[in-house]
């Protein structure tokens, strides 16, 4: 497995492979690595002759006074990861260079973008977009694979990719839990164990949500409530938003039913987490 960190290294190694007629997918991270990364990578390393996954904790996604100091950053315990998820190339830029001295272009997904995190974290989606459409410049992936844990991301670059008539397949993978149901994410490390606790309430929703549906409940207000009662048990969790939204269009929906999707932000302390489902599916 190779490390590239040169913007122009990594475009020379995509251009011998597409010349030697390989195919290339590429899993987007911001490091930090867990199975749901890994299931990613499996995927992908399944689909195509050679894998690629970037590691760039992005600065253009983050807003002011929001963790992009803090993430946490591993390149060596990534590595191991990546290379055990059958990586060929790990490509790992600086910030300066994707975004150099008088760097101005950027790539916005309208509509899509305002609702749910749009809404509570202004700019992040424009940062994520141009970022991506900056890896599939330089990668020249045929698949990219990304989790539908970040369900809104995911139809954002899927609408990006076809917007701008990208030759790149989007695949979404399922959102990979740990064994009690939290989500995986690199933003667990920050919750002490009584917040890790308390964090199972996201899924708890999610679980409580799909049941009255199951049971025949479809008004959205009588779901949401006891999605956010349960939530509210917790003494250190504070919604972010909660809300049944049309899959593909995110806008809200006048009924739930099997397709609708329960979306989550909540904060446990000043980690903010995110989940959801689909009511009528399993995870
Ligand atoms: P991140 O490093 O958090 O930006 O995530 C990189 C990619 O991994 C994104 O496509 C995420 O949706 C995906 N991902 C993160 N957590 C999970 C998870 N628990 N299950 C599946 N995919 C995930």
């Amino acid at each position: 497995m190779k490390i590239i960190t040169g913007v122009g290294e990594m475009q020379e190694w995509s251009r011998s492979a597409r010349g030697a007629g390989k195919t290339v997918a590429l899993v987007p991270t911001m490091g930090y690595l867990h199975d749901g990364h890994a299931s990613l990578m499996r995927e992908g390393r399944g689909r195509c002759d050679l894998l690629v996954t970037s590691i760039f904790v992005n600065p253009t996604q983050f807003g002011v006074g929001e963790d992009f100091e803090s993430y946490p950053r591993d390149l060596e315990r990534d590595a191991a990861i990546a290379r055990e998820a059958g990586v060929d190339v790990i490509f790992a830029p600086t910030a300066a260079g994707m975004y150099p001295q008088g760097y101005l272009t950027y790539v916005n997904v309208e509509e899509l973008t305002l609702p749910l995190c749009g809404g509570s974290r202004p700019g992040h989606f424009r940062g994520v977009t141009t970022v991506v459409a900056k890896l599939f410049n330089i990668v020249q992936p045929d698949v990219a694979l990304f989790g539908r844990k970040d369900f809104q991301q995911l139809a954002v670059i899927r609408r990006m990719a076809q917007d701008l008539n990208m030759q790149v397949q989007v695949v979404g993978m399922p959102i990979v839990r740990e064994s009690d149901g939290l989500a995986m994410s690199s933003r667990n490390k920050y919750l002490s164990a009584d917040q890790r606790r308390q964090a199972l309430c996201l899924h708890r929703a999610l679980q409580a949500a799909r049941g009255l549906l199951g049971s025949g409940v479809t008004n959205c207000d009588a779901i949401l409530c006891e999605v956010r009662s349960i939530i509210g048990r917790e003494p250190d969790a504070v919604i972010d938003y909660a809300e049944l939204r049309d899959p593909q269009s995110l806008q809200p929906v006048a009924a739930a039913g099997a397709d609708t999707l329960l979306a989550l932000a909540v904060r446990i302390g000043t980690t903010r987490l995110i989940d959801n489902c689909i009511l009528g599916e399993e995870n």
